[in-house]
């Protein structure tokens, strides 16, 4: 007998900040799958991306990796940065806490399933910290960053999902390359941030599902504004006839790699492959 429940659409912080940032982007990126191949920069720092967060985890893990660093001057170089900048992360004082790198959940809205990755989760009998890698080069724009929604997304699950009021949970982002040495920036979750976002994200989902409905029946996700920026680094600019911006502003911000375009794309880098 066939399931008369829905199907639950799986949902990433990633898909989330381009759905919010453009329906029709998120169309073309998801639901077409019409992605152009990244960059052999952009692939480049992927895949170094991705060495790292394996190596933290190996290290969470107790496993060797003398190995990896041997083999790696950045990864080496990044690694004992982070050692000094942060060895309380490292090697915790409280043995009793929970600790687990990679850490995985899901919370069902909707007809959709939010899933987040936290690169390590540490939480004790008071509070929980969730902790994330990113190998950029500095750190973005804190306020832009909050509202981003890997940080919401990530609080808001993990209070869903727990025991934890919201006042004891935070979200930190260690950038690894910073000038200098690695810097981080720390959010503090509350009730009002857990009750704004708990409304911002069933806003999204309402619409979502609208636009899917629609989608269903033959029309397109909407488009944002004629002249807005997000059409300036987009690769469907053409498929949407908004190129009247010449291809060597184009390929000059694409080079700029923003940092706009790296909040974007927090889900494409390795940090959290969702
Ligand atoms: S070109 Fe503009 S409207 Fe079209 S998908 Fe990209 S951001 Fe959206």
């Amino acid at each position: 007998m066939l399931s008369t429940q829905p199907q639950l659409l799986r949902l990433s912080q990633g898909q989330l900040n381009l759905l919010e940032r453009c329906p029709r982007q998120f169309q073309h990126t998801y639901l077409q799958q019409l992605n152009s191949p990244l960059d052999p920069e952009h692939q480049e720092r992927q895949t170094l991306g991705s060495r790292f967060h394996r190596l933290m985890q190996q290290q969470e893990m107790g496993l060797p990796i003398d190995s990896f660093l041997q083999e790696d001057a950045q990864l080496q170089s990044w690694m004992s940065a982070f050692a000094n900048a942060a060895p309380e992360i490292l090697t915790s004082a409280d043995s009793d806490a929970f600790r687990e790198s990679e850490h995985y959940r899901t919370l069902q809205v909707q007809n959709y399933l939010l899933t987040v990755i936290y690169d390590l989760l540490i939480a004790d009998n008071l509070q929980a910290q969730i902790l994330d890698w990113k190998t950029y080069p500095k750190p973005p724009n804190k306020r832009k960053l909050e509202k981003n929604w890997q940080t919401r997304l990530y609080m808001y699950v993990l209070a869903q999902t727990s025991e934890y009021p919201p006042e004891n949970i935070s979200m930190t982002y260690w950038f690894v390359q910073s000038e200098g040495k690695p810097q981080s920036i720390k959010f503090s979750y509350n009730t009002a941030a857990h009750e704004q976002t708990a409304k911002k994200l069933n806003q999204l989902l309402n619409k979502l599902t609208n636009w899917l409905e629609r989608y269903q029946h033959g029309e397109q996700f909407p488009q944002v504004a004629e002249g807005n920026k997000a059409c300036e680094y987009c690769q469907f600019a053409t498929r949407c006839d908004r190129t009247q911006i010449s291809t060597d502003v184009i390929s000059a911000a694409n080079s700029a790699s923003s940092i706009d375009k790296t909040l974007l794309n927090l889900a494409t880098i390795q940090e959290v492959t969702l």
